[in-house]
């Protein structure tokens, strides 16, 4: 099966594609890692390329697709690339020049999708996680209808074909849903979603608003020692996944991979491994049977690696509400 193939509409008549490659990787890694793997991810078949000014790649992502324009491997409107605005640019004024500095980095006209990198504001300025003198994250107030409504400019100057955002929770998009003359729903909520954390009514929700859940974490998260307790438990190594992983003479990665397809959420997928990036693609090559999703389904444990405890305290940390 050719992913390219392989698309669901969004609510604003486009569509992405239900296969991302995910890009982040910690600082210690070269830059120059992302471009390679971001051309191996396109070469193998991905068309959809999630990234981020967080990551502080933007410049070699962008190198990385336009190279693989130019060599004639793809065109530009067969790329799906998201970018999003980071958190301390969530003051409207600052959300359109925050997309054009991402555009200037990528050498880009336009991405395919923006999101809300998450709900969760903090101090503007240069500094990506500002903190006081006590070593403490710096917060910020904002009113994010107020940020949507600049998000929704960005669509309207064509910077972005489509919206979103990350991270949010149930009460956080019904209070965009519910915005006064709303004029574009967010397409999607990108969030951790695995078999240990199956987000089953995030999802239920987000569906009945024709919202798109987009998986992050889909393999379990890197691990990185300053995100996830090393204590954990390490997804890919589950017994119940590992089994089924035997039985369909597949790996337990591509098995987490298609249960989130057969769930109908576009999944994410990080590696910078060549062997790897291409096994990850074939995640269109087989089918779950309905009762293997079900015991996929009894993997959830409410366990979420990412739980950002250092920003518990703000007013809008989303994962203290239910879902
Ligand atoms: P992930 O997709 O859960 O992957 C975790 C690890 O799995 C990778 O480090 C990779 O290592 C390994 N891996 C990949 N394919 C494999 C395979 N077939 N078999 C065994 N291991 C495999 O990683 P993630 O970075 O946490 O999430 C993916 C993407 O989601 C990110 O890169 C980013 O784009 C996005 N994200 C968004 C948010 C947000 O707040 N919106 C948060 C986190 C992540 P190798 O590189 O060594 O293969």
């Amino acid at each position: 099966m050719d992913p390219k193939g392989w698309r669901l509409k969004l609510n604003d008549g486009h569509s992405i594609p239900v296969l991302g490659f995910g890009t982040y990787a910690p600082e210690e890694v070269p830059k120059s890692k992302a471009t390679e793997a971001t051309e191996l991810a396109i070469d193998a078949g991905f068309r959809h390329i999630d990234c981020a000014h967080l990551y502080n790649n933007e410049k070699e992502v962008g190198q990385a697709i336009r190279s693989k324009i130019e060599d004639g491997t793809v065109k530009r409107e067969n790329i799906f690339y998201t970018s999003k605005l980071w958190v301390t640019f969530l003051q409207p004024q600052l959300v359109q020049p925050a997309l054009e500095r991402s555009l200037k980095n990528l050498q880009l006209d336009y991405v395919d999708l923006y999101i809300i990198h998450s709900p969760v504001a903090l101090k503007p300025g240069e500094e990506l996680l500002p903190k006081d003198e006590h070593g403490k994250l710096m917060f910020d107030t904002v009113d994010l209808c107020a940020t949507w409504e600049a998000m929704e400019k960005c669509k309207d100057a064509g910077l972005t074909k489509s919206i979103g955002v990350s991270n949010f929770n149930r009460r956080q998009l019904e209070m965009i849903l519910n915005k006064p003359g709303l004029k574009y729903k967010p397409v999607c909520n990108q969030v951790e979603c695995h078999p240990y954390l199956t987000q089953r009514k995030l999802l239920d929700f987000c569906k009945s608003k024709d919202i798109v859940l987009v998986a992050y974490s889909a393999l379990g998260t890197q691990r990185l020692k300053q995100w996830v307790d090393q204590s954990s438990p390490v997804l890919l190594e589950d017994p119940v996944l590992c089994a089924m992983a035997k039985k369909y003479q597949r790996t337990p990665a591509l098995i987490a991979l298609r249960y989130q397809l057969q769930r109908g959420v576009v999944v994410l997928a990080k590696s910078y491994n060549e062997k790897r990036i291409k096994e990850n693609v074939q995640v269109f090559e087989f089918q779950l049977t309905s009762e293997d999703m079900k015991v996929l389904d009894d993997l959830n444990r409410n366990l979420r690696y990412f739980s950002a405890q250092m920003l518990a305290d703000h007013p809008e940390y989303p994962f203290c509400d239910e879902y």
